[in-house]
């Protein structure tokens, strides 16, 4: 690992403020699924055994720019609190006056979550003035945030510009070091499973992806345009009209460069996009012309699996199907069963993206890969080959 890690500083007595992830769904003021604070406790974990002041900072959902208590990660901090098994303090903002006392106060060992980030608009404008305000809290700061990683944010980027000393978490270490194996030195075959619902969204995925790996097997929405740009008649499925001539140039480079493109064979159709539809299992040249695809079909779970069975190195970006339809999950949680198989036999299996790791843990299987990344855009962006500037802000060792 070139960056300064967090076990690279002493932490002792030190204000560490920590960007961590905890963008987390709250339902009734509670945290419905608490995965991403889960993720960050070694890293809370650590400045706490090591005396040090941990001042905690993240966003929560998309609040326009000034308070909604909507967005308040007031709900976060009890259940950290639960968590640690600790008292979490809270602060009503994330700088001025009032939160300074706060940090101020802070003994060694305690900990203090600031209120969004995102209450400020200045947080996603990157603005300098904002970002060293932040800076001004800390003596140290440590980004844990992988999720959040690809955004060039105050909190993400512009506050390590204002202190000397800069690491990364725990999470962001392992993030790293897992999706670094999926992007040099890797073994082969490598295979690249895309789905979820749009063209759009992964086409730069492919175009990054087409020299190194060996096979893509396309499913979820995004299959529908490919299957339009060869000549097949989708029906009322979702497909991209105007990313049709794209999809061809797709397919012919893939032929060009010897990259196995697998497309399904066969899908689940419906006559409605609801868990109620009428459903049935049709070739890919036999679908109904007021009906959609919803899901990969068994043929085609079993040519993937085919592929996934030799893989040497996986990773899995975005659903098969609408899963979140019971009727339509099939050919999602069968090729989640299939990575847990392939992992068990030594292949290293990293899913990424919300809705795959959703997906995953949906299907109890998420303990039987070897990886699920936190972050959705973040993983796409690092398996593209870009720089993560998040992790770019941080000091190298
Ligand atoms: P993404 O955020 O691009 O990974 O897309 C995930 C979404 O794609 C999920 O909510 C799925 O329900 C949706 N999806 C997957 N397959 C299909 C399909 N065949 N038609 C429409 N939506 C789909």
């Amino acid at each position: 690992m070139r960056k300064v890690t967090i076990d690279d500083l002493h932490l002792k007595g030190k204000k560490v403020l920590v960007r961590v992830d905890f963008n987390v769904p709250i339902e009734s003021g509670k945290v419905a699924d608490d995965t991403r604070i889960r993720e960050a406790l070694p890293t809370i974990r650590k400045i706490i055994a090591d005396g040090g002041k941990a001042i905690l900072m993240s966003h929560l959902g998309r609040p326009k720019g000034g308070f909604d208590p909507k967005y308040s990660l007031k709900p976060v901090a009890e259940h950290l609190s639960t968590l640690l098994g600790m008292s979490v303090k809270f602060a009503p903002d994330c700088v001025g006056d009032e939160v300074r006392k706060m940090v101020d106060e802070l003994k060694e060992g305690e900990v203090l979550l600031l209120e969004n980030v995102r209450f400020h608009p200045e947080e996603e404008k990157n603005d300098e003035n904002f970002a060293r305000e932040l800076a001004s809290l800390a003596d140290v700061y440590v980004n844990d945030a992988f999720g959040s990683a690809h955004r060039a944010h105050a909190s993400t980027e512009g506050v390590a510009r204002f202190l000397k000393e800069t690491a990364i978490g725990y999470l962001m270490q392992k993030e790293i070091e897992y999706l670094s194996k999926a992007t040099s030195n890797l073994e082969k075959p490598y295979v690249a499973i895309l789905g979820g619902a749009k063209v759009s969204d992964k086409i730069q995925v492919i175009k990054n992806l087409i020299d190194k790996v060996d096979a893509f097997l396309i499913g979820g929405g995004m299959a529908n345009t490919f299957l339009k740009a060869k000549g097949y008649e989708v029906g009322k499925s979702l497909v991209e009209e105007d990313k049709i001539e794209l999809a061809k140039e797709i397919l012919d480079e893939a032929e060009e460069k010897k990259v196995t493109f697998l497309l399904p064979v066969d899908c689940v159709i419906a006559n409605k996009f609801a868990n109620d539809a009428e459903f049935e299992v049709v070739a890919v040249d036999k679908v109904k012309p007021d009906w959609m695809i919803l899901d990969i079909g068994p043929e085609t779970v079993k040519r993937f699996g085919e592929v996934l069975e030799n893989a040497k190195t996986i990773v899995w970006n975005g659903p098969m199907g609408v899963f979140e339809f019971e009727n339509f999950a099939k050919g999602t949680f069968e090729i989640a069963k299939i990575l847990a198989e392939v992992t068990k036999k030594g292949a290293i299996t990293i899913v990424g993206g919300g809705d795959s790791a959703s997906a995953i843990s949906k299907a109890g299987l998420a303990n039987s890969v070897s990886h699920v990344s936190t972050g959705g855009g973040a993983s796409l962006e690092f398996l593209e080959g870009k720089v993560l500037p998040g992790v770019a802000a941080i000091r190298d060792k």
